[in-house]
């Protein structure tokens, strides 16, 4: 974080003082003790103005992996899936490109982007670069917005949060328009930044593991879950997926997941050019959440339960048991600072807080 990011990114406060309860934020009843316990009033004025049928657009500007998709879902989970939408462009593009093997989707996309795309390609070149694209060839901006356009119109009128647009330089002239183009004129539209250290990022990704059979992530070292067992020969531990719905299953990580962040380098640059240029925007009200606080300021900051563990795992040759414990987990932040990562319950508290006044309510 240069200097100039430590002033827009400042310290948030969710400790409460004289609130001594300690909250699970491991489940969805405890997560919501602790939101009604914390921000409850805050809660409650966002709740009227969708109840009141109004809505916002809100753009996530934050590096790859900081927890946008995570930071959506529990404010789907507070407010409602019928309030709050989360359009992923990635989500989008790989969606879009799943239904093309289907003949009458193929069809259906082709009729829409005739009457909604205006661009320098014509729509089947759309689609077939879509098709075939790879990470140094971005689709045309003006392709993106048709896909997010249609995304919205099948979506309904709520509040949406985008993650992944604006993704370059040249799309954030778009973004300031966006909110015509998708008729949402008079609604108010916000930049969210996301600020977290790429040591975070780094050991999110290192340790990340995905059950084969759900697709649900967890991490070895941030994240565990119940059951942790030891691979006796390649000596390594690995996770059994929590989800009773099917069988047990051992966890996997992603192929070149290993090498961390020096894979995404010039995507973390590109990233970090985007917040940059966002706060050199006028006019547009802007959000800064930060994943991390400095170790010396945390206790009177936040609370430990707000704080991501780090989990340690041994191995009892005698009893073939794993035992885990729990340790604080300390990295630098991109300053060289010691700092504690936080867990996204309490990012997503100072989240609502500011939109609240961002909104005026
Ligand atoms: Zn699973």
């Amino acid at each position: 974080m240069s200097m100039k990011y430590e002033k827009e990114f400042p310290l948030f406060m969710t400790k409460i003082p004289g609130l001594d309860e300690k909250f699970d934020l491991s489940t969805v009843e405890g997560r919501k003790v602790y939101f009604q316990a914390k921000i409850g009033q805050e809660i409650d004025k966002l709740k009227k103005y969708f109840e009141e049928g109004k809505t916002f657009i809100a753009y996530f500007l934050g590096k790859k992996n900081s927890g946008k998709g995570t930071y959506t879902k529990l404010l789907i989970e507070i407010f409602g899936a019928d309030k709050i939408g989360h359009l992923s462009v990635g989500d989008i593009v790989r969606e879009v490109h799943e239904a093309l093997r289907d003949e009458g989707k193929k069809k259906e996309l082709l009729d829409y982007l005739k009457k909604n795309f205006r661009g320098y390609m014509s729509p089947e070149e759309a689609i077939q670069a879509l098709i075939s694209r790879d990470q140094k060839n971005l689709l045309p901006s003006e392709f993106i917005m048709a896909l997010i356009k249609r995304e919205i119109d099948q979506m309904g009128k709520k509040t949406i949060f985008v993650d992944g647009f604006p993704r370059n330089l040249d799309q954030i002239s778009y973004s300031l328009f966006f909110k015509e183009l998708v008729d949402y004129r008079s609604d108010p539209d916000i930049f969210i930044g996301i600020d977290i250290p790429e040591a975070v990022l780094d050991e999110r990704m290192k340790w990340r593991r995905v059950c084969p059979i759900c697709h649900t992530p967890r991490n070895l070292k941030l994240f565990t879950t119940k059951e942790v067992e030891f691979d006796d020969e390649d000596k390594q531990f690995y996770l059994i997926c929590d989800n009773p719905n099917h069988e047990r299953s051992r966890m996997f990580g992603k192929e070149g997941d290993e090498m961390g962040i020096d894979s995404i380098r010039e995507r973390l640059e590109l990233d970090d050019k985007l917040i940059e240029k966002i706060f050199s925007l006028h006019g547009v009200p802007k959000i800064f959440i930060r994943n991390a606080v400095p170790v010396k300021n945390a206790n009177e900051l936040v609370d430990d339960y707000e704080i991501t563990p780090e989990y340690v795992h041994e191995y009892d040759e005698q009893s073939q048991q794993v035992k885990t414990v729990e340790k604080p987990f300390i990295v630098k932040d991109d300053e060289g600072e010691d700092v504690f990562s936080l867990l996204a319950p309490p990012v997503t508290l100072s989240l609502i807080k500011q939109l609240v006044e961002v909104l005026g309510l």
